[in-house]
């Protein structure tokens, strides 16, 4: 086995695909996830995404290999089953689910405010499922810069209610549940340990599976966001030198060879 890394957990957007981009994979990370997959390797893709939009995703990307798990929605995690289809792992997901019905019946003050001000903000749209809201979308980023700094004010009154950032975009979740506690479980399933996983993300909801407490390994891409890269540095992590497939294929590579953290 490669270096002794026996899981890797990528994030999917901004890491294995760049964007805009074909959505394809490319050369480089097609080769290093094959021969990842090669030495016995299991790979989880880590993403925001839900589960038939990931599916979508890797059939775009068309890698030569395909993951062992997902991570969806950075909470719920997914295994093969014996006829190819995705299956929660363990009761991870139905626990989860439970807690998130718990909290969200409290927080139901926060969603009120929320969608009062979601009505007078032209460039904020409010995601509304089942009648309740999931998360929130922004114009660009520094409308989401402000949305945050609302919702970190308002967050503390109800214990345990917290949301997932990326890009443009957020989700409303449990604050123990994030890309970071469900990679933790999902070592515990395999009986990987810390040591012998790696992670690789490029935006804040990457920053809880990338600051050294459930992956001992940890990269990001070169388009990665200041916030991940200083992450990744602290943790003794690697800042690849080329963005997205390119950067993750190039990490892999590093990896593989145990090269230090520096001068790469
Ligand atoms: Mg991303």
């Amino acid at each position: 086995m490669a270096a002794g890394i026996r899981l890797i957990s990528t994030d999917f957007d901004g890491t294995l695909v760049g964007h805009p981009s074909d959505g394809r994979c490319v050369p480089s990370l097609a080769r290093a996830l094959a021969e990842f997959k090669a030495s016995g390797g299991l790979w989880a893709i880590n993403t925001g995404r839900s589960l038939p939009h990931i599916i979508e995703g890797i059939a775009i990307l068309d890698a030569p290999v395909q993951p062992d798990f997902l991570v969806t929605h950075e909470q719920e995690i997914h295994h093969r089953g014996s006829a190819g289809e995705w299956r929660d792992f363990g009761d991870w997901n139905a626990v989860c689910r439970a807690r998130h019905t718990e909290l969200f019946r409290r927080a139901a003050p926060i969603f009120q405010r929320v969608r009062s001000l979601v009505s007078a903000a032209a460039d904020v749209t409010l995601i509304e499922e089942k009648d309740r809201p999931t998360g929130l979308i922004t114009t660009d980023e520094l409308v989401m810069d402000r949305v945050v700094a609302g919702i970190e004010a308002m967050r503390s009154t109800v214990p345990g209610f917290h949301y997932q950032r990326n890009t443009i975009y957020l989700r409303f979740c449990h604050a123990d549940y994030h890309k970071g506690s469900a990679l933790g479980e999902l070592c515990r399933l395999t009986g990987v340990s810390r040591d012998e996983t790696f992670a690789i993300g490029d935006h804040f909801n990457d920053l809880s599976m990338l600051d050294g407490r459930y992956a001992r390994n940890v990269a990001c891409p070169a388009n990665a966001i200041p916030e991940v890269r200083a992450a990744v540095t602290a943790a003794g992590g690697r800042i690849a030198d080329a963005p997205f497939g390119e950067g993750t294929a190039r990490a892999l590579d590093a990896v593989a060879q145990k090269k230090p953290a520096v001068a790469w």
